[in-house]
């Protein structure tokens, strides 16, 4: 499993699972407290898993930087428990919390040192599922096959040597040969949340072009759920790097058919209003 993400083999020669009294990290062991379910039982185990890798064998200052841990944690159990439980578990884990919470109050920059938030729900958005979701979404950019030998290449350059998130930017802009200051900016630094809408619908002859907006600064994945009248869906998609360098981006549907309906967003797409998501013919 670990050859499929992270990408990195498992560097030890085993893991021990206490059922014990907390959900806790410590170098090749887990201490999971008793969940409801077996699904619940994976998510927890496959997260603390992670941290074997993150913060452990990484050296990262979990204290002060939680999130350059607990990001890779969440986005860990997210991809590995389905590896284990099979395709019907869908881990949410955090998800609701970062879109409900986008843009509020507790809703402050990852940047800002983990030490210096005493709030509850900020340590949680920031240190879990917003990194998680960077992640989630260069890995889409990227592609799984690269991603994954940029993952390990990092793994292995820093391993041990307690880089702080400014090498974690720089790894990846520098591995990569891409300036990604422009998502660095806008998920780490800035204030701001992450917003699609569907502005605007112009159909016409069996043609559509449909504007998709961001009104958020934060860019997230366009992933446009298409149903024609014949009944026939689709699923149109293209990274958050569409976002680079404009707020407005304009899809056009050639097919001959006629589009029913539209729907912006999948379950990893955060999103503060999703009620200007959807679409449907007159
Ligand atoms: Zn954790």
């Amino acid at each position: 499993m670990s050859y499929d993400f992270p990408g990195y083999p498992y560097p030890y020669a085993h893991m021990t699972v206490v059922d014990g009294l907390d959900q806790m990290e410590y170098p090749m062991l887990c201490n999971d407290n008793p969940v409801e379910t077996f699904k619940d039982q994976v998510e927890l185990t496959t997260h603390e898993i992670m941290h074997t890798y993150f913060p452990f064998m990484m050296a990262t200052n979990q204290t002060k930087y939680g999130w350059m841990d607990e990001g890779w944690a969440t986005i860990g159990e997210w991809i590995q428990s389905p590896l284990i439980y099979g395709d019907s578990l869908v881990d949410e884990y955090g998800i609701g919390d970062v879109n409900y919470f986008s843009g509020k109050e507790a809703d402050v920059p990852i940047i800002v040192n983990s030490t210096q938030i005493s709030e509850e729900r900020s340590q949680f958005i920031n240190n879990y599922a917003k990194p998680g979701f960077v992640l989630y979404y260069l890995r889409d950019m990227f592609g799984k096959d690269k991603f994954r030998q940029l993952t390990k290449q990092y793994m292995d350059t820093w391993k041990g040597k307690h880089h702080t998130p400014w090498d974690f930017f720089n790894f990846f802009s520098s591995a990569t040969n891409q300036n990604l200051n422009w998502l660095w900016k806008r998920w780490y630094f800035d204030w701001g949340f992450p917003d699609l809408a569907i502005t605007n619908v112009v159909t016409r002859k069996n043609k559509a072009e449909i504007t998709i907006s961001a009104k958020g600064i934060r860019p997230v994945p366009v992933n446009l759920h298409v149903e024609y009248a014949d009944g026939s869906k689709e699923k149109i998609h293209y990274d958050f790097s569409v976002w680079k360098e404009k707020s407005i981006f304009k899809i056009k549907i050639a097919n001959a058919k006629t589009v029913k309906t539209l729907k912006l967003g999948d379950l990893y797409d955060v999103d503060v209003n999703k009620k200007d998501n959807t679409w449907t013919a007159k």
